[in-house]
């Protein structure tokens, strides 16, 4: 049964048994009817549940599965209970949770509390289906310069402009005003690389706002591109500006720096999305943002994966 809270507390007097999260997990995934996801038949008159238990057969493929293969849950030896609580937490913390302070919080491992948290990241991805930004609303994109040397941080515009990185990792974001934001790490600031973001993202037409760099030339003859003078940010001419984005890279480092003190450029994509997905739901009720995390479970993310 599909449970509901508004509360820490609240949430975990919903779930008083490890049979209660089952359900929950059961109702959440299934909640657009069963599917085997060992196969993916659809045909719920042909899914059956072994009588007092959590197997589920598939009498297409045959196969028995519990409600946790195929979603991030698969291999876990942890209580879905304890998984719930560490959702609360890194959907709720407004810059997330350490791992360290995980383990300490649940009890668990660093290890482990670390392998929650990257598949955790892995879930809080934006899917890939969701409907294109802009339309009546302005859209503002802008990249930032994560890690390398403090002193250097002045330095990145100039690094952009050179095509450089000073071996900082890059991420680019796609902010839809009054919208949803998408962020990603990219290769380069090449124009190949920042315009297929833009045009993979935005509707055609749409009102479109970066800075000056070399890499968003080109972009007028699909946008309504405006483009913003470095020099003239602080003094924003009206709608014309990349403030809100560059809030956003405030947000991001301070969480870097605050909570994680240094991400390896390889994971740094996985902070994104984390960081992405809190700022898409900072309006929604906090119970919400536990279902809606849990709403994106599917596929697993083996151990082999993540240290790959
Ligand atoms: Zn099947």
């Amino acid at each position: 049964m599909l449970q509901t809270f508004k509360t820490f507390p609240e949430m975990l007097r919903a779930f008083p048994t490890e049979q209660s999260a089952i359900d929950h997990l059961t109702a959440v995934r299934w909640a657009n009817g069963k599917f085997c996801p060992l196969c993916g038949n659809a045909d719920e008159k042909r899914i059956g549940t072994l009588a007092g238990t959590n197997t589920h057969k598939c009498y297409v493929c045959r196969k028995r599965f519990s409600i946790k293969v195929g979603t991030i849950f698969q291999d876990t030896k942890l209580p879905l209970r304890t998984w719930y609580a560490a959702i609360w937490l890194i959907t709720n913390h407004p810059k997330g949770i350490a791992s360290t302070t995980l383990a300490t919080d649940l009890g668990i491992t660093q290890k482990s509390a670390w392998h929650v948290l990257h598949r955790l990241r892995h879930a809080s991805r934006t899917p890939s289906f969701n409907a294109p930004l802009g339309g009546d609303a302005p859209v503002e994109a802008d990249e930032t310069f994560v890690g390398g040397l403090e002193k250097n941080k002045h330095a990145d515009k100039r690094l952009k402009n050179n095509g450089g990185t000073g071996g900082k990792t890059i991420v680019m974001g796609l902010l839809e005003r009054g919208g949803e934001l998408r962020a990603g790490v990219i290769d380069n600031v090449q124009a190949g690389s920042l315009q297929d973001v833009v045009r993979h993202h935005v509707e055609p037409g749409s009102t479109l706002y970066t800075d000056d760099a070399y890499g968003y030339r080109g972009l007028a003859k699909d946008f309504d591109h405006h483009t913003v003078q470095h020099k003239a940010k602080r003094y924003v001419d009206g709608e014309a500006h990349t403030q809100s984005i560059e809030g956003v890279w405030a947000l991001l480092k301070r969480q870097i720096i605050g909570i994680h003190h240094w991400v390896s450029p390889k994971h740094l994509d996985a902070y994104v999305s984390e960081m992405t997905f809190r700022y898409n739901r900072r309006e929604m009720p906090k119970g919400e943002r536990v279902n809606d995390l849990l709403s994106q479970v599917e596929g697993p993310l083996p151990y082999k994966v993540l240290i790959a």
